[in-house]
């Protein structure tokens, strides 16, 4: 049986979590880890369409995030998902999305080099500082984990949003000679560990219309939906639209041609958007808070301060 079998004809929601991955396993070092295929197929939303990528496709041009093809560029959804949440995901409607207590396990792959790891471990490691969220290391045991793995196909950088029960990939594909691809920095990885923990692309809150224009006529028609905003009956956000975030798209996300930005800022127009150095201060609240890290004063006091000094 091909690894791609293994679940048959319900591949497609289930395979790379739990009940498939978890029949098979693979020692790395002190543990039994799931064996992960080089193809997964991540759920989606029905109307979205996945690019086409084929193991040939280096071209330099392409960001990362955006070469996977699947929801909004790096995030793998399911229907349910996608017909209800906001710029973080309704707690109310999904509690079971938030990982528990605010600790995710993880596992890295061995599949990286020694420096992709430190890039890795430097993303953990500023999420643990900067917010009450605690990655630690799976423990073998834990049922619900994150996996971090160069995916093959889809390759490029993506995550589920929240967690998603059983074992979890957040997929970072490794520099090559062409790209420093997704691990060029920690800026990537904290990015796709933040939509692991629930967080949205931030210009798709209800209000982004006040502050960035979109380019439609720019953008890649089939692309058009990545760049949908939510209801305001959808998106209540507790904090201000951000241009630094680490999560807003960069200008020429999904474009036609070199040259023509799909998003651009309606204030400030010299405004950079899409950096992926590091949280702002406004994603480092929107974590906490997610999270409960703001519920009492001590807390409160604690984490404004990190970020304040901290965010970007
Ligand atoms: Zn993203």
């Amino acid at each position: 049986m091909s690894e791609w079998q293994c679940c048959g004809t319900i591949f497609i929601s289930r395979c790379i979590l739990a009940s498939c991955l978890l029949g098979y396993y693979v020692t790395y070092g002190r543990f039994l880890l799931p064996h992960v295929p080089e193809t997964v197929h991540p759920p989606l939303p029905d109307h979205v369409e996945v690019m086409n990528i084929t193991g040939n496709s280096t071209d330099a041009e392409i960001d990362p995030e955006t070469s996977p093809g699947l929801f909004q560029g790096d995030m793998a959804m399911d229907n349910d998902i996608y017909r209800f949440w906001r710029v973080g995901i309704r707690w109310d409607t999904y509690p079971d999305k938030l990982w528990k207590n605010a600790i995710v396990p993880y596992t890295i792959s061995p599949l990286y080099e020694p420096s992709d790891q430190v890039t890795i471990m430097k993303a953990i490691r500023t999420i643990n500082f900067m917010t009450c969220v605690r990655f630690a290391p799976w423990d073998g045991k834990a049922k619900d984990y994150l996996l971090i793995w160069p995916i093959k196909y889809p390759k490029g950088c993506w995550s589920f949003v929240g967690r998603f029960g059983g074992a979890q990939i957040v997929s970072l594909q490794a520099p090559d000679k062409t790209s420093p691809n997704c691990l060029g920095s920690e800026g990537r990885a904290i990015h796709e560990l933040m939509h692991a923990l629930g967080v949205f692309h931030e210009q798709s809150r209800w209000d982004r219309d006040k502050f960035v224009k979109v380019h439609s006529d720019n953008i890649i028609p089939r692309f058009k939906s990545n760049f949908d905003k939510q209801s305001l009956d959808n998106t209540t956000y507790s904090f201000e639209y951000d241009y630094d975030s680490i999560m807003h798209y960069g200008k020429n996300f999904f474009s036609k041609s070199k040259g023509k930005p799909t998003i651009t800022p309606k204030m400030g127009h010299s405004k950079k958007i899409g950096q992926r150095k590091g949280m702002s201060k406004g994603d480092c609240l929107k974590l906490n808070d997610l999270y409960g890290c703001l519920d009492n004063p001590r807390s409160k006091r604690k984490y404004y301060n990190i970020c304040n000094f901290m965010g970007i």
